[in-house]
Order: C-alpha cells, then structure tokens, then sequence
C-alpha cells in the first residue's frame, strides 16, 4: 500500500508530525438496514445455483460434483433444519448441541485454526447501486488439513442468509465414497463478533486430506466509509455519479464475503458481478465472458479465474468510468481508468506510461514475468491510503496517479511518479510473493518504497533519487523516530485484527527500505538481483518470512564464495529497536597510531544525558550489539581513499587503516548506505569541518548530508557539542547541490521549534539567514515557463528549498516578493505564482499581510476545483499571526462544513506548526477532544498524527505536566502516538535545561569565516 508521505511546510522539517501516515479519517460505522430487492434475489440464487453447478465441473480437478443443495442427503431434514438454524446467537448459549466437542471453542483464537485450507472461491455478487447492497453468494472448496467439526472462516458486518457443506471426495481428486460424499449435516451456524469469524457446526468431523465444499450465501451494505466494498462519488455535467470499489487489505475482504482472510491462505477466484446495465465492472482478472438481461436491465460479468493468491488483493469495481490503454512491450494490456473528463483530458496519460515503462523495467531486474495478462490502474475521488496494489487492478486516489502538467509542481510530479513505481513493485513483492504474516509486512512494503527510488532513476536518471534524495526522505526521517525508545522493531508481532493496521507505519516502511538498501549495498547489485531473482521464483503464488528471503540471499553470496550468514545479521536489525551510533577515532595507543582506528557502537537514544540520570531505568535492549557493515576511508584536501569495508560486531574494535597523517580525516558510512549513524573524536569533527569550508567536493554530496544530519541529531541527543553542527552548516554558503541544503533545512526546522518561542530567537534566525542569503540571491525565483517535466528537478528543489528558508527566517526581500506576488493576483485576479512555490507564496502572504489576503485566500478555497491547489490554499489560511482570525478558522473547520471532514485534523496540525498559533492549537485540541473523539471516533486513536501535531513543539516543564494530565484526565488510553508524545516533549524539555544556554553562547560569538 501506498501511504501520504508527510509534505514540507514552512517551519516545518517534514518531522514527526506525520508518520503515521493514514491521513484520511474513517467516520464511525452506523448500523445499516439492507434491502435487497427480493425478485432479483431470488433470480440471482437460482443462476447461481446453475453457475455453480456448470463451473463446478470445469474446477472441481477431477472431483466429482455433488449437489451442495443437500438433496442428496439421506438425512435431507437435518441439512434442512440447519439452513433456517440460528444465526449470529451467543455461542455459549448454544454451546454442545449435539456436538460431541472435543475441539476448545477454535472461533476465540484470534488466528484461524487452520485445519481447514481454502482452495479455489466461486464468488457471485449481485451489486444495487441504487440503494447501495449486495447480496452474494460464495461456493468455497476447501481441503481439510486436520479433522475439525467446525469450519471456521472470517465474516465482519455480513448478513448471513444460507450455509451448506458437502464432502467432495479426496484431495487427489479421488471420489467421495458412501459414506463419505454428500451434504454434512450443520449442527449450527453462527457470528463471533469478537474476532470476526463465521463458525459452521458440523454434526461429523472433516476428515483429512478430504474435500468439502462450503456454500454461503449473504447480503451487505455498500459502506460509505472506506473500508471493504465501499462507495464513493464525484460530479459530471452537475450530476453526481457513484462508483463502488474494494479496499481489502489488511483485514477487510470479510467484510465483502465470508473468506480465510490471511494472507497465507492463498486460493484461486472465480469472480461473477452482476449489476445494472449502466455501468461496467472491473477486477482482478479480464472478463471471460458477459451476458446482459434487457428484462430486467442487468449486466453480468464473469471474469477469469486468478492464480493462487491472498484475499488482502482481491478487487473489484462497479463504475462508469472510461479509459485509455496502452501495452507493455511483453504485451501485457494496461488501462488507467478514471472519471470521463479527466480521461479525455489526458491526465491519466502520464501514469499509464509510468506504468508501462516500469512493467518492463521489473521484468528486466527480477527476471520474472508479469504474472497476469493485463493491469488496469483506477483512479477514485476518495480511498484511504495513496493507493492500493490489488494484483491487476491497482487501486489510486485520484491525487497520486492525475497529473496536469501545466499546474502541477515538480514535488507534485515527483509524488505521483513515485505512487505509481511503489505499486507497480508490489505486483511481484507482495502480489506474487506474499509476507506470512503482518509481522514481517515490511517484507513487501520496505521493498516497494525502495523501489519507488530504484524506478524513479530508471525513469528520470538525472534525479538520483537512491543515491540522494532517499537519504533525506528515508533515512533521516525514520532515524528520528527509530531514535526513541518507545520505538519498536521492524518485525512486530500482532494478532488482533484491530492491531494489524499499526504495523504499516513508517518503521515498516522507511526502516525497511533502508535496511533493504544497506543490505544491497553490502552485497553488491548483481548478486543482490540474483537473490532476489531466487526468492521470487522460489516462492511465487506463495508465501514467504524473512528467513526465506536471507537464506536466498546468504546463497546468492555463497555463490561467488562470500560466505556471510546474511540472517544473524539481518536479524539484529530487525528483531531488535533502533540502530547504533558508531563512534570512529583515531587509536591512540597503537604504536602506529596514524594506521590504527578504534571504532564502538552503542544503542543512539535522544534520551542520553550526561550523567545518566534522567530517572528512567535503561531499557533492556540498552546493551544491544548490531552487526555493522561500516565503511571507512580516509581523506585530505586532495582526495578520499577508496573505502574499507569493516564488520563491527563487538561494543569496541581497533581495525588497521589506510596511512593517515595529521591533517587526515576519517570519513564514516561512505555515501550514508548504511542504517546508523557515524561519530568522531572532536578533532575529526574540525578537520571534516575545515574541508568543508576549504573544498567541499571532495566529500560526495551523500555524505555532505549524511554529516549534517549525523552532527544536528547527535548535538540534539547530547552526544556532540552544539556547536559542532552550528560550525559545520557554515559552509553552506558554497554548496550548490539540493540535497546538503535540503538535509540542512530539515535539521534547522527541527531546531527552530525548540527555539522560536525563545527571547533570543533573532540570534538563530539572524544566523540562518546569513547562511541562506548568497545563495538565495544568486538562485532568484523561479519563472512561470516551461512545465515541470522539462525544467531540472535538482535546481527546482534547490531554487524552493531557498526561498522556504528565506521567507521563513524572514529574509526582507523574500518577503516583498511575495506580497508583491499576492497583491498581482487580488489586483489582476490572475494567479502568476510559479505552481512550485504557491505553498510558500500563500503563507507569506497571510502572515504579513492584512485580513484582507486573509479573506481573499479563503475565498478562493471555496472557489478552488483543483483537488491540490485546494489543500495549498486551506493550509495557506493557518499561517496568520492573528489569533482571531486562526480561532475563527479552527472553529468554521470543526463546526461547519465549510472544510472538508478529512481536511479538519490538518487544519489544527497546521496552526499548531505556526508559533504564533501553537498555544491556540495545543489548547484547541484538549478543550475540543471529546468533540473530536466523538466525530473521527476509531480513527483518532488508529492514526496518531493529531496528537503528534499539536505536542511535538512543547517544549516547557508547565507544557509537559500539561500533556501529562491531559492522558491522565482525557482516559485517551493506549495509543502508541502517547508515549512517543510524552518521549517527545520529555526530551525537547530536556533539551532546553542542558544545551540552550550553549547554542546561545556559540551564536553569540563573532564568528569567523
Ligand atoms: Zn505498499
């Protein structure tokens, strides 16, 4: 799946706030009556039952076929009985009625049992949009794998009408016998809420390697919120259509049809949608074949059997949407569909070539063919993640996959492009071969979003985007997450249904991506392919863990005799959290010191203080040792040896290097490929700092970044001086490149909300500024020509990360240059700012300028039809220094429905990121809690961003106990967002009583070139 990653805002570094990234708010289920037009119904059971019987001949392997009606029964009243039996009663109740039970109640484990394994679903679904209700009706052949009286499978918020089971025969299609063949007799059939499972009661035990047929039929509503088989709309020639579609993972197929919903009972499908004639149905797999009824005005399509495969993926659409195609160069049909006019505007066709460029480049790097014969790519109006890799048939919200070249920024571009190259990977990670289990989710998701970087550059070779922009967006990212200690470990273990939405967070994914790149870095690209190549092949249609992926991998060394167990060292990286700081120092008591390092690592914590005595007990994981593939090299003002590569395993190592002599420097982590931080002695710390004022090209541009982020967080946690970074950063003046200057502003943002509300705050901003000011001057502003498809991404980013910083650390120019922008646009009612900084523009705007600009970015939020520029403009209005005017907005969001609902928890975020509105927004939140607990209700507690939002600037002792007393009173409970709150504000109090006082003293001092 695709998450929103976090945007850039002013006075915001992309931080914390965002992390979890399920952004859209899912409103609170009301009860719905369904009705079922009853005639059609009827009609419907009556094809099915004629389906059922025509498929079950071309499927059943051989099988013979019985009548699942349970005619055939010699006890027909029993099967009779059982189908009017009773439904979704307490188990308890109805506990051992005729049931010899030997089993324990297997519905209570919040796992299935797994004595039973699906094998192939006939699924037929009779779809109204005008009332929006299915009714269905699922014929499932399952395998018995141990002896069970009940067949237990997954069914949430269904209506169950009718249950039937039959015995088919053996599993190597040998022929039921006698005894064995027939209808089974249902004892009971019934709904266990708490794990969300249907229980069928059988009379016999199943027995092993036999074949059962199970038949239920069930009616559902189509939701209005966006999980299972939803609905959604958008407008057209002033008239609004719907469309329904399918967002399964991770545990909602059971909420369209009863099914096994784990990932690792895979099956085949066979699915039939019927529906009326209007519109036109999409799935999985292409239309087989299709009959339409003028009678009764309902169009049916039954589309192919899929190969084995999860139900989290399964899909399909009910919409009248149109399309364009295209094919891949291995002939595999790709259509994007969408709404007409967005279509015949061509703005899906950007997407449909990502899409076809990309099938091939997959093909070529895992050597594995695209599985299906076609992909089709639906654009929605509405979905609650970015996008959804259903095999086939891909799942985008309209923002991540429509682009309109002429508005549209290069962040924008960049975005979409990379939405699509994630999903695109999942169709062999995660589609063909799938993880066992949610623990190790980050097995598909931290390949796909490392691939988003890998096929970006295949695409756009001038991005660098693996060797440079992933450093900042990826790895320092999560590294400040990763860096508390109320962090956790890429692989977690979950159970409940309501917990496996947790583990798609950023851990997964970002921490994943990152180890996945270390690892591959280490290995090398081609035996890394190999493995790969190995692992997808080995276990396509199948499922995998990570020990499957490291034994491919530890092969693929071995083949070219590099014999590293890859899984002991993997598996400190993911079974244990966080990651190691690695101090490297020249060895002094070598008698050759200038060939000697004595490198250590340690757990990184931003909870370090000197002394160790912040009261908290150290956490048990405190002594964890990770194996570190740390490169080394050497450098002087002439040039960087080539580098080493050391495996550091112990807490203290001394390793013999390169010849060095006094004005070398040690250089850590060469192009940051590895997942942990780097520090120095302090006189390391000088000479790095004076090469880089001397001559920063001879370090790489990764590595520039790496140091500037490595020296602001290891100053921020206590383990360097403050003014190491602040010295470093001096050079900035003379760097050209984007990515320096963008892991640069990250850090001073994160910085800046420790300081902003400080007396002395001019001191910290006079000196950004200072740094900004050449090369803001000499990079200008950029111009309204060419679009962004041809213009140089590297100087875009670079020109707008300047002119960010400027006008948030209120460059005067800066300044004038938006208002005069702002003032062409109300005078001539023409909007001439460059799409790429509008975000930037607005905000200054608001913030300098009078009510008025105010009112009239307001207005034209309410005017806006593009979905982007929309959210530019709402989120524009939170920048005012006026208090009145932030209230008023906060309360219009929250009372009105002038804001979208989705949009309201932005709204309060963004007011909390302006200083002048963070008191106003921390408030807002706890006085209007209950409100917005009984609004956004599960939702608030799913996605921990609020919370994240309005806390992370607190940074006062009055602030914390306020937070404190807040959990306390509020009963909030345990969302994972809390502790990493009180974490969070914890250490930026802590932050202030020991290191403030220092960062003032620096800025104080005449500084020097
Ligand atoms: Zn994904």
């Amino acid at each position: 799946m695709g998450l929103e990653e976090p945007r850039e805002n002013l006075r915001n570094g992309g931080g914390l706030s965002e992390q979890w990234a399920e952004s859209v708010v899912r409103p609170r289920t009301t009860e719905r009556h369904i009705q079922v037009n009853k005639r059609l119904l009827l009609g419907f059971a009556v094809s099915i039952i004629a389906l059922i019987l025509v498929s079950g001949l071309a499927v059943a392997l051989g099988v013979r076929f019985e009548d699942c009606s349970g005619r055939t029964d010699p006890d027909g009243a029993a099967a009779a009985a059982a189908e009017s039996g009773p439904r979704g009663g307490s188990p308890k109740m109805n506990a051992n009625k005729g049931e010899r039970t030997t089993e324990e109640e297997p519905w209570r484990s919040s796992r299935l049992p797994g004595s039973l394994r699906p094998r192939h679903y006939e699924l037929q679904l009779l779809v109204h949009m005008d009332n929006f209700t299915f009714a269905g009706e699922v014929s499932i052949e399952l395998e018995c794998v141990n002896a069970t009286r009940y067949i237990v499978l997954h069914a949430d918020r269904l209506e169950v009408d009718r249950v039937s089971v039959t015995a088919e025969g053996g599993a190597g299609g040998r022929s039921a016998n006698k005894q064995g063949g027939g209808a089974m007799r249902v004892n009971r059939h019934f709904a266990f809420g708490a794990t969300q499972v249907y229980v069928v009661a059988l009379q016999r035990e199943l027995k092993p390697s036999r074949i059962y047929r199970l038949n239920i039929s069930f009616e559902a509503a189509i939701e209005d919120e966006l999980l299972g088989f939803f609905r959604s709309s958008y407008t057209l020639h002033r008239e609004r259509r719907y469309l329904a579609v399918t967002q399964f993972s991770p545990t909602h197929a059971r909420k369209a049809f009863p099914c096994f919903d784990e990932p690792l009972y895979k099956a085949t499908f066979a699915l039939t949608l019927s529906h009326d004639l209007q519109y036109t149905s999409l799935s999985n797999m292409p239309v087989e074949s299709s009959w339409q009824s003028e009678v009764d005005g309902w169009s049916s399509s039954r589309f192919a059997r899929t190969p084995r495969m999860s139900t989290y993926y399964l899909a399909w659409a009910v919409c009248n949407f149109t399309y364009r195609e295209t094919h891949s160069d291995s002939g595999v049909t790709v259509r994007l569909y969408a709404r007409p006019d967005a279509i015949a505007s061509g703005a899906g066709d950007y997407a449909l070539d990502v899409t076809k460029r990309m099938l091939g480049f997959y093909q070529d790097y895992f050597q594995v063919e695209y599985s299906l014969p076609k992909l089709d790519l639906l654009a929605v109006p509405k979905h609650p993640y970015a996008a959804m890799e259903n095999w086939g048939l891909s799942v985008f919200v309209e923002q991540k996959i429509l682009l309109d070249a002429d508005v549209s920024s290069a962040s924008y571009q960049m975005e979409l492009t990379m939405v699509v190259v994630h999903e695109i990977c999942h169709q062999w990670f995660g589609d063909l071969v799938t993880p066992a289990w949610w623990e190790d989710v980050w097995l598909k998701e931290g390949f796909a979003h490392y691939f988003e970087y890998v096929g970006a550059d295949f695409l756009f070779p001038k991005w660098n985007m693996e060797n440079q922009r992933f450093l900042t967006d990826v790895l320092h990212e999560v590294m400040l997450l990763d860096g508390l200690s109320s962090s956790h470990p890429i692989s977690q273990e979950v159970e409940q249904a309501s917990d496996i939405d947790r583990v798609f967070d950023w851990i997964a994914y970002k921490k994943g991506a990152a180890l996945i790149r270390m690892l591959a870095n280490v290995m090398g690209q081609p035996l890394f392919q190999k493995g790969l190549n190995d692992y997808l092949l080995s276990h396509m249609y199948s499922n995998a863990a990570r020990d499957d992926l490291w034994t491919k991998l530890s092969q693929a060394m071995r083949s070219e005799g590099r014999d590293i167990d890859v899984g002991s060292v993997m598996d400190r990286w993911t079974l244990q959290m966080g990651y190691p700081v690695v101090t490297v120092s020249r060895e002094p008591s070598e008698q050759l010191p200038t060939h000697a390092i004595a490198v250590t690592q340690e757990h990184f914590l931003y909870g370090q203080e000197a002394g160790g005595n912040n009261g908290r007990q150290a956490p048990a994981f405190i002594h964890s040792l990770w194996f570190v593939p740390l490169t080394v090299a050497v450098g002087t003002s002439s040039g960087v040896t080539s580098e080493t590569l050391l495996w550091i395993s112990n807490h203290t190592e001394t390793h013999r290097i390169g010849r060095m002599d006094e004005r070398s420097w040690l250089l850590g982590n060469i192009n940051q490929t590895g997942y942990f931080r780097v520090n120095y002695d302090l006189h390391n710390w000088k000479l790095l700092i004076q090469q880089l004022h001397s001559g920063h090209q001879i370090i790489s541009v990764g590595n520039r970044a790496g140091l500037i982020d490595d020296a602001f967080n290891l100053a921020r946690a206590g383990y360097l001086p403050q003014s190491v970074p602040l010295q470093l950063i001096g050079y900035l003046p003379e760097e050209t490149s984007f990515l320096p200057w963008h892991s640069a502003s990250r850090a001073l943002y994160q910085l800046d909300k420790l300081l902003d509300r400080t007396d002395d705050y001019s001191l910290f901003s006079d000196y950004v500024l200072k740094q900004v000011a050449a090369r803001y001057h000499q990079m200008g502003w950029p111009t309204n020509e060419g679009n962004v498809l041809q213009t140089s991404y590297q100087t875009q980013e670079l020109q707008r990360e300047l002119i960010m910083l400027a006008c948030s650390f209120g460059n005067k120019q800066c300044h004038r240059q938006a208002v005069v922008y702002i003032s062409d646009w109300i005078s001539s009612n023409k909007n001439r700012i460059p799409p790429n900084i509008r975000d930037i523009v607005y905000c200054t705007g608001v913030s300098l300028m009078d009510e008025d600009v105010w009112e009239f970015i307001w207005m034209k939020f309410h005017s806006s039809s593009a979905v982007s520029e929309k959210k530019v403009l709402l989120e524009a209005l939170t920048c005012s220094d006026n208090i009145f005017l932030l209230n008023r907005l906060l309360n219009l969001s929250l009372t009105s429905d002038l804001v979208p609902q989705q949009d309201v928890i932005d709204v309060i975020i963004h007011v909390g990121r302006n200083p002048q509105g963070r008191s106003l927004a921390w408030r807002y939140f706890r006085e209007k809690w209950e409100v917005l607990n009984a609004r956004y209700g599960e939702a608030l507690f799913m996605n921990s961003k609020l919370i994240s939002g309005v806390t992370e600037f607190l940074n006062t002792e009055r602030e914390l106990q306020e937070l404190k007393d807040f959990i306390q009173v509020s009963g909030v409970g345990a969302v994972p967002a809390l502790p990493r709150a009180v974490e969070m504000v914890e250490g930026n109090v802590r932050w202030h009583r020991l290191h403030r006082r220092s960062v003032f003293q620096w800025l104080r001092k005449p500084q020097s070139a």
